[in-house]
């Protein structure tokens, strides 16, 4: 089922999300719903702060996206990006490691804005899967950015945040306008 996606200016997205301790029927929906919602929009990832839900979970697939690489190794191996997708991150860890990248970045909390962020160019990540089970990866290219903006989003981090000043003043005006869109609509529904 899709399900309706939450726009800046809600407060959930400032929300840092609850540990899962268990993944029971109703998370597993929510996980099936979370990759519907994120296909019909065409994105690379959603965190369930997007879909109204404070929780440590989010989902990624890179697969739709041809011309800009994501790298993967597995225990210290390359391995192939595509069969480890669709992907599933439970109460993410991440560490960041090597040297900080610049890459154009958009979020479907935030239509029509991208911005160039820097972030560091690979993560390491330890994390459950759907079915419970511990996995550990280390990312680069863009799974690297992907995890790291979905991640921010389980800690109500926004991308907004990871802007330059100027870059932030670039889009200062479609950022505000969004907001007030945004808490017009929570205002008229209560
Ligand atoms: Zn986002």
């Amino acid at each position: 089922m899709i399900l309706p996606i939450v726009k800046y200016g809600e407060p959930v997205l400032r929300k840092k999300g609850a540990r899962i301790d268990k993944i029971t029927p109703e998370i597993q929906q929510l996980i099936a719903d979370m990759f519907d919602t994120m296909r019909s929009a065409a994105g690379v990832g959603l965190a369930a702060q997007q879909v109204g839900r404070a929780l440590q979970l989010t989902v990624l697939d890179v697969t739709g996206v041809k011309d800009r690489p994501s790298i993967l190794e597995l225990d210290g191996r390359p391995a192939e990006v595509l069969e480890f997708m669709p992907l599933v991150l439970i109460n993410p860890e991440i560490k960041p490691i090597g040297e900080p990248a610049i890459g154009p970045e958009g979020c479907l909390s935030f239509p029509e804005i991208y911005a160039d962020i820097t972030r560091p160019e690979s993560v390491e990540v330890t994390a459950l899967n759907a079915r419970g089970e511990t996995i550990r990866f280390k990312a680069g290219g863009l799974l690297a950015r992907a995890v790291q903006h979905e991640v921010d989003h389980l800690n109500g981090i926004l991308f907004i945040d990871r802007m330059t000043s100027k870059v932030k003043n670039e889009h200062r005006e479609e950022i505000e306008a969004l907001k007030a869109e945004t808490e017009a609509m929570l205002n008229s529904k209560t």
